[in-house]
């Protein structure tokens, strides 16, 4: 089989409630890296995260409680979150992150997990990441700004954390369409009202 005839596995996402979110997920070894049946399912992660038009997704939101998250912020700007700057297809295994700033930026996240809704969060602006890439190679990921928030709060993921746990207030909490209609038309300069 060629590789384009390899057939896409978009994996079912666990939702809020689901006890796999809450867990702390493990560790997985340089040798489980390096093997077939994990490489496959770094692309079934991947082309789960692209169907559900997703800038990230953790093991654990696809039934796996293991340290591993994928995340992309397309060339072309994603259907989610548009004008935010590309960052490509990244794999960070077990990742490590370090605060660099007491700086904190406040986005409105979603999460796969918590289809339809929309919440305000505040988290450091900037972050270092050291992990394993999926050559199981340690490298190093400097993140600013809306990255540092989707790389923390894909991790957060690992550690059985959801964004609605840190929510600035539960006033700042919508359904996507309200969103739209009550929140965003007031926006200035890519500002949200709080
Ligand atoms: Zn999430």
């Amino acid at each position: 089989m060629t590789e384009s005839e390899v057939p896409m596995a978009i994996l079912k996402v666990a939702r809020l409630g689901h006890p796999v979110l809450r867990k702390t997920a493990k560790e997985v070894s340089k040798a489980e890296i390096k093997t077939a049946e994990f490489q496959t399912f770094l692309d079934d992660m991947v082309d789960t995260m692209r169907e559900y038009e997703g800038i990230g997704l953790a093991a654990p939101q696809v039934h796996r409680s293991q340290r591993v998250s994928v995340i992309e912020l397309p060339e072309e700007g994603s259907a989610r979150y548009p004008n935010q700057p590309p960052t490509g297809l990244q794999f960070f295994i077990n990742p490590k992150v370090t605060i660099l700033t007491q700086d904190l930026g406040r986005y409105w996240e979603g999460c796969l997990s918590v289809p339809g809704m929309r919440g305000l969060v505040e988290r450091p602006s900037k972050v270092k990441v050291d992990y394993l890439n999926r050559e199981g190679k340690t490298a190093e990921f400097v993140a600013d700004g809306f990255i540092a928030t989707v790389v923390q709060h894909e991790f957060d993921h690992l550690d059985g954390v959801l964004y609605v746990d840190r929510l600035v207030s539960s006033k700042n909490f919508a359904f996507d369409q309200e969103f739209e209609r009550y929140w965003l038309p007031d926006a200035e300069d890519g500002e949200l009202p709080e």
